[in-house]
């Protein structure tokens, strides 16, 4: 076995999107450009409604995926397919763009806490024009192993501790993790061997990632192997990691705002498409 370590360490840096909302940047800027498949990786967490209020009203997408994970809060999503749901809290939405749609993702509440992700999945060249696909995952579809003491596990995507998560069908093979651990807690999690892999702690203030320790609000990028070691000390708060797997694909990425292909020629197809209607 092949334990998986830290090769670099991120923080994010603060953003805004969409009308407005005031986000965390964490993959997807200049300390970490993209992590092949990952293209962007966004937290957003506020409890003041000004943060969140304005939200990401019509905008258009094509050539990669938006994986949506509420933490806290309740989110309306509407596309121009005539598609809609809502995201809660606990739910997840893995939505494939494909060769294109336009939506908007606006929040159905004026006060309280708004918390989640969103995660940018790229999808290889033989996909990137494949019809749009959504997978909208309910918080009770979602399980939870317990693989140790003092863990819990939810898996939304990938086969993990006799669990397997509800996504399915993704080419690069993802694995999505909600890992709590109490104080005192260690798991060992197998990962695919040949995978990209990153560690985001965002709740508690340490976890143990092999014989290193990732902070608060610290993404740490995982070498390749086939297994991470994960701990929290017994004087350490409970946390929260989220860790993601998926497939490389080694190819060109030609990238302009919410197109993402493999050459320039093609995003100028997309804009033309786009601003034609096409979408
Ligand atoms: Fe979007």
């Amino acid at each position: 076995m092949t334990s998986r370590t830290i090769t670099r360490r991120v923080r994010g840096i603060p953003a805004s999107d969409g009308a407005g909302v005031k986000l965390t940047r964490v993959i997807g800027q200049p300390m970490l450009d993209s992590l092949d498949p990952f293209l962007l990786l966004d937290e957003f967490g506020s409890d003041s409604a000004d943060d969140y209020l304005a939200g990401f009203p019509d905008h258009p997408h094509r050539g990669f995926e938006t994986v949506t994970y509420m933490l806290d809060g309740r989110m309306r999503h509407r596309d121009n397919h005539g598609n809609s749901g809502l995201l809660e809290s606990g739910s997840v939405q893995w939505m494939t763009a494909g060769r294109g749609i336009v939506h908007s993702e606006m929040p159905e509440q004026d006060h309280g806490l708004m918390r989640g992700f969103q995660l940018w999945v790229n999808l290889a060249a033989k996909d990137k024009m494949m019809p749009p696909r959504y997978q909208d995952i309910a918080p009770g579809k979602i399980p939870t192993a317990e693989p140790a003491q003092g863990v819990k596990v939810r898996v939304v995507a990938g086969e993990m501790f006799g669990v397997r998560g509800p996504v399915d069908g993704i080419a690069i093979a993802p694995v999505y993790l909600d890992i709590a651990l109490e104080p005192g807690a260690k798991l060992s999690v197998p990962l695919p061997e040949d995978h990209s892999a990153f560690a985001y702690v965002f709740e508690g203030d340490a976890v143990q990632v092999g014989a290193e320790t990732l902070g608060l609000r610290e993404l740490g990028v995982l070498s390749r192997g086939d297994a991470v070691e994960l701990a929290v000390a017994a004087d350490a708060k409970a946390a929260r990691v989220l860790l993601v797997a998926g497939r490389p694909l080694n190819e060109s990425v030609a990238r302009y705002g919410p197109f993402v292909m493999n050459t320039p020629e093609q995003i100028v197809q997309a804009m033309q498409d786009y601003q034609a209607g096409r979408f």
